[in-house]
């Protein structure tokens, strides 16, 4: 029996699964290693990949409640009282795993990044994760420190592999992440490799930017399974947003979701996920209000804004503002982002790196960061 008070037990080491763009498997997204002796799914079979001597040496620590380093982002939430991954799929699933090895029967959850083709590159994201970030870098010329150069140019492509979901019989959720997880019907394919009678059981979650209006096929797939839990990733209101989330069009992003949230659909529901970083938060509130002013009198099924705090890359952290004015307090309106900013521990060279980040893609990209967001801008240069 694992004990409640264990601070290091995750039941994602045993039920969960992610596969990376590039084809490396981890428990979670948040699990921040990139060991040599995790095996690639290209190089073996799922489970094979999952049950290397590395894990089982993560999961033998988590049982006897010894930290594992590639769990800091969820430690460090929890310091803070922010709710981490690890707690919310522990309270789903508080399990009695003591097996160092893990099964079919185990899996319950899996996240599939399903790939880098995406049509935005994001501030917060990276060319790991965007095809679009790619070829932004190679014009900047950035090293490392300025964003994480450890891609490879050869995705991982789940349909020219044959992947199935078709052994999984205990699966509960499946997250799909990108790349823009709608640029292609990929998503598609792997729901249809799930047999027809398992289907009821499965939560299906997805994220995605908002600028692909949704087909009819959508629909049509996502009628025969539990739920299908849509989640827009929306970093900012109007201008913000673009900024962020560039190249995109705000009123490409509001004509679609407005389409979305106008017919219901039994088990459809809708969201928006925000992620949390010096760029927006000092205009969160305005997130909350668009979100709450278009789904009020929408017949679909919907919930508030969920924030979610940016760990990488760092200097783009809330915690930076510390570096920046010693009143943040007057500028940050939430007790527990507050928290977070107060005990974060914050590098000295991170304030050079998050001006030349900003100026070299303004630059870049023709944008002005004392045009849309002038709060920072004047703290900062
Ligand atoms: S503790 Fe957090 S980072 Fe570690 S496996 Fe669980 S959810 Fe992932």
């Amino acid at each position: 029996m694992i004990n409640k008070d264990n601070k290091s037990y995750c039941s994602l080491l045993w039920n969960g699964i992610t596969i990376n763009a590039n084809g490396v498997i981890r428990p979670c997204c948040r699990f921040d290693v990139y060991d040599t002796s995790i095996k690639e799914l290209s190089t073996t079979n799922l489970l094979e990949s999952y049950n290397t001597s590395f894990f089982e040496s993560v999961r033998k620590n988590a049982l006897e409640d010894k930290t594992i380093s590639a769990c800091h982002k969820c430690y460090k939430e929890e310091k803070h009282g922010i709710t981490s991954l690890r707690e919310h799929h522990n309270k789903l699933a508080y399990n009695t795993h003591s097996n160092l090895f893990t099964s079919a029967e185990n899996i319950e959850y899996i996240e599939l990044f399903l790939g880098r083709e995406c049509n935005l590159a994001c501030h917060t994201c990276k060319p790991l994760l965007s095809s679009t970030w790619e070829k932004e870098v190679k014009k900047l010329g950035w090293t490392q420190e300025l964003v994480d150069l450890n891609w490879k140019s050869q995705d991982f492509d789940f349909k020219t592999r044959s992947f199935s979901l078709a052994g999984y019989e205990n699966l509960k959720e499946i997250k799909f992440v990108g790349g823009e997880t709608l640029i292609n019907d990929r998503h598609l394919e792997i729901l249809n490799t799930i047999p027809s009678q398992t289907r009821k059981n499965i939560i299906v979650d997805y994220y995605t930017n908002g600028t692909i209006p949704f087909k009819d096929s959508y629909y049509n797939t996502w009628k025969h399974f539990k739920q299908v839990k849509v989640r827009f990733s929306i970093d900012g209101h109007k201008e913000l947003n673009e900024y962020i989330r560039y190249p995109s069009k705000w009123n490409v992003i509001e004509s679609n979701i407005k389409d979305c949230l106008s017919t219901y659909r039994e088990n459809v529901h809708f969201r928006l996920h925000t992620t949390v970083s010096i760029l927006n938060i000092f205009s969160l509130n305005k997130i909350s209000e668009w979100w709450d002013e278009i789904s009020k009198n929408s017949p679909c099924s919907t919930e508030e804004v969920k924030f979610n705090l940016l760990h990488d890359p760092s200097f783009l952290s809330i915690a930076t503002l510390k570096q920046l004015t010693t009143s943040y307090d007057k500028l940050v309106q939430s007790e527990k982002w507050l928290s977070f900013i107060e005990h974060s521990v914050i590098e000295e060279k991170h304030l050079k790196l998050l001006k030349h980040f900003l100026n070299n893609l303004d630059q870049q990209r023709g944008n002005s960061l004392k045009g849309v967001i002038p709060d920072l801008s004047d703290i900062l240069f």
